[in-house]
């Protein structure tokens, strides 16, 4: 499998010219790296700018159309050729959104024929949770009742919340252990077949110093990379890197 590397901008660049200046950096460096599959999730504003790459979301709504102030629908998206949707960011749980609503949204990506980033991680690690309760929960709430079919859509980002732009990332040898259970868990409840083909993705404080380790040891198939993904240089290292393994 080639690995996936995932730019989550948050709410960034402020302005649209350094979003502009940061696509020139990034693009040019990028365009021919082979071997490795590279999805930029910008603001909704700034989707324009990336046309000819693939294009996520860093989130979307549920419902169709109608009054729902401040919301995106799936096919507004689509409309901008977006094919990936980012769904229960942890900073969007902070400010609310429950497991239920994530399961909508993931149900509605998915339903949609379009590939959903499901972010699951603890709040802080305990020695004596081998398989955090929280991130089993987040994963299994997310993805009941969704009919398996759809299911081959998915993508995991396992992101422990006290690793995410905190500058403390997690250590390979955890996320390898992470990365086993949620991948036997996933095996549990849709088979191997369907199961097998789910990439798994560490997102949490991966810089360019850190990449390179992450993806060669830490058993996931690539990385959700938030601030070091608006540092052009890092950026385009962390994709070489997955580039050459
Ligand atoms: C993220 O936004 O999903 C993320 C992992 O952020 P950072 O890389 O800044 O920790």
């Amino acid at each position: 499998m080639k690995k996936l590397i995932i730019a989550n901008w948050k709410m960034n660049p402020a302005t649209s010219p350094d979003a502009k200046r940061l696509c020139g950096k990034v693009i040019g460096e990028i365009k021919n790296i082979k071997n490795v599959d590279v999805v930029f999730a910008p603001p909704f504003v700034f989707l324009p700018l990336l046309k000819g790459f693939k294009i996520g979301a860093q989130d979307v709504f549920y419902e169709k159309s109608g009054a729902y102030t401040g919301e995106i629908s799936i096919s507004q998206l689509r409309a901008f050729n977006v094919t990936h949707v980012i769904v229960g960011h942890s900073e969007r749980r902070a400010m609310g959104e429950a497991d239920e609503i994530v399961h909508k949204k993931l149900e509605a990506v998915l339903g949609a024929g379009m590939k959903a980033v499901l972010c699951i991680g603890e709040p802080e690690r305990k020695k004596e949770e081998v398989f955090p309760p929280i991130v089993r929960k987040e994963l299994h709430s997310a993805i009941s009742k969704i009919k398996k079919p759809l299911l081959k859509k998915l993508i995991i980002a396992y992101e422990p919340i006290w690793a995410v732009g905190t500058g403390n990332a997690d250590d390979p040898k955890a996320i390898f252990e992470m990365a086993i259970l949620i991948k036997r868990d996933l095996q549990k409840i849709l088979g191997s077949k369907i199961a097998d083909k789910i990439p798994v993705l560490y997102g949490g404080s991966v810089k360019a110093s850190n990449a390179k380790v992450f993806l060669r040891d830490a058993g996931i198939d690539g990385l959700l990379v938030g601030g070091a993904s608006l540092d052009a240089k890092q950026f385009v290292k962390i994709v070489k890197d997955a580039s050459e393994l």
